[in-house]
């Protein structure tokens, strides 16, 4: 008879073995080389480019169902791998790329009809894209990522973070998956067993790829367009929500930490600091520590953060994504559970506060008034033109913040989170276009506008 420790760990090996092949597997879409991958992906979007718009539909409506049956494995699969983020609000993010990224419908014809005939701007696909993907939100990124890219007409070869790429690659396999059952071709969407930088460099100089779509830091960014190919940018932020005197306070503290601390800091478009006008400042921090679950990081405490989650290279990667439990944890200090993100008062120069960290971490500037309030602002939002969130009644404050900052998303009394469409209007999207200004990306984002004339007829008005 085998005991329990026996069971348990013949389940274990069981399961390093399993990841272990699923790691290094080929098919459904993986390939091991660059190359093969993207041979594929163009005979896979020769197949997709002569079905009709109704059946790219229904394989964008498989994907939609197959990212819902495996939300949870997914989520589990991500917190797993990369250490980051929390396995509730991963789930509920894959909910949200199912149920909002936008499909065949967000394709939409212009015409012009008169006395010299009918022209029609129609939005035509780009053939086989090329897409890098980021560890922080890695199969929610190719997911919503494929159900645009496939709707616009194009398929897409991935070249994923490393540190992502069980997960990633399990998003690529339900992708073909999907196309087949849904009668598509397979390699819809492509990805390697090991993808490198040098793999990338091949995506970037291939003659089939006419447009890349990179999602990640600078320096991902600037490789894209630094390389000769057009290129779509979604790149850093470092989003401050500003609070003036004309706010909800107390509803205030509550978004803008259920902002921070969803799936643990890692989106983009989350708050990463606060400017507050000096009058509501403390009524603002009172509401987070009593209400919201926040700890307050001494001097001494926010300098041995300091040392715990920055290095010379940058972010400490053990860090990233990681819960404020945790990372007090990492310093010494033990707290309950349900202490869900530190916060400190500090000046904007404060290492915790200028740098785009990713974690429940929330440093609270105090402004003089509401035009010192944004002037630290748009200093701490350093020009990325990513994302701002407001706290205000005033609509001539909005209107200021909103023309000084001008970022691609400006929540206003909400939580960051519904700029992407949970519980704000709007679609879904996990690549917004910050450095080359498409703003959040949906299928119209990756198509190209050809203009189709007909000469002195089919106007029949
Ligand atoms: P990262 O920049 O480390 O990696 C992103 C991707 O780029 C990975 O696939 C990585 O392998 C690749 N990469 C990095 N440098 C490269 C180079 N020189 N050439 C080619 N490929 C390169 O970012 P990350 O840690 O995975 O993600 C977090 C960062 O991404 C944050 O700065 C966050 O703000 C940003 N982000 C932005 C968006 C957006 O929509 N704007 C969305 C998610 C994340």
């Amino acid at each position: 008879m085998l005991n329990e420790e026996a069971v348990q760990s013949i389940v274990r090996e069981v399961v390093a073995k399993l990841q272990l092949s699923d790691e290094t597997e080929t098919g459904k879409g993986i390939f091991t080389d660059m190359n093969e991958a993207i041979a594929a992906a163009k005979k896979a979007q020769a197949v997709l480019r002569r079905m009709s718009m109704d059946q790219r539909e229904k394989i964008i409506s498989a994907i939609r169902q197959k990212t819902l049956a495996n939300a949870e494995t997914l989520a589990r699969m991500g917190v797993d791998e990369t250490g980051m983020g929390n396995v509730g609000h991963k789930i509920l993010k894959h909910r949200l790329v199912a149920e909002k990224t936008p499909g065949t419908e967000d394709i939409q014809t212009v015409a012009w009809s008169g006395d010299r005939g009918l022209t029609l701007v129609e939005m035509g696909p780009f053939g086989v894209i090329g897409a890098i993907t980021p560890c922080t939100n890695p199969s929610e990124t190719i997911l919503c990522n494929s159900i645009g890219m496939i709707a616009g007409g194009n398929t897409v070869v991935f070249n994923p973070h490393p540190a992502a790429i069980r997960t990633s690659n399990f998003a690529v396999r339900l992708i073909n998956e999907a196309s087949i059952e849904a009668g598509g071709p397979e390699n819809v969407a492509c990805s390697l067993v090991k993808p490198t930088l040098q793999s990338s460099e091949v995506m970037m100089k291939h003659k089939d790829i006419p447009l890349i779509v990179a999602t990640g830091g600078p320096g991902v960014v600037t490789a894209v367009l630094s390389s000769g190919r057009r290129g779509i940018g979604a790149g850093a932020g470092n989003p401050p929500a500003l609070v003036d005197e004309t706010a909800d306070i107390r509803k205030a503290a509550e978004d803008i930490v259920n902002g921070c601390t969803f799936d643990n800091n890692l989106p983009c478009i989350a708050e990463k600091e606060v400017v507050a006008v000096d009058s509501i400042a403390d009524e603002l921090m009172h509401y987070m520590l009593t209400e919201q679950g926040c700890y307050l990081a001494s001097k001494e405490e926010q300098e041995r953060l300091i040392q715990t989650v920055l290095t010379p290279k940058g972010l400490n990667r053990k860090c990233v994504g990681r819960s404020a439990k945790v990372l007090l944890g990492m310093i010494g200090v033990d707290v309950p559970d349900s202490i869900r993100c530190i916060i400190f008062e500090g000046e904007k120069e404060h290492p915790l506060i200028a740098t785009e960290l990713m974690m429940p971490i929330l440093g609270i500037v105090r402004a003089k008034d509401f035009d010192d309030a944004v002037e630290k602002a748009v200093w701490l939002e350093h020009g990325n033109r990513h994302s701002a969130h407001i706290h205000s009644k005033n609509v001539d404050n909005i209107t200021k913040y909103a023309k000084a900052i001008d970022t691609a998303i400006l929540v206003k009394n909400g939580p960051s989170y519904a700029a992407i469409g949970f519980g704000g209007e709007g679609f879904c999207t996990f690549t917004i276009a910050s450095r080359t200004g498409e703003g959040l990306t949906s299928a119209a984002t990756f198509t190209k506008r050809r203009r189709c004339v007909m000469s002195d007829s089919l106007c029949i008005r």
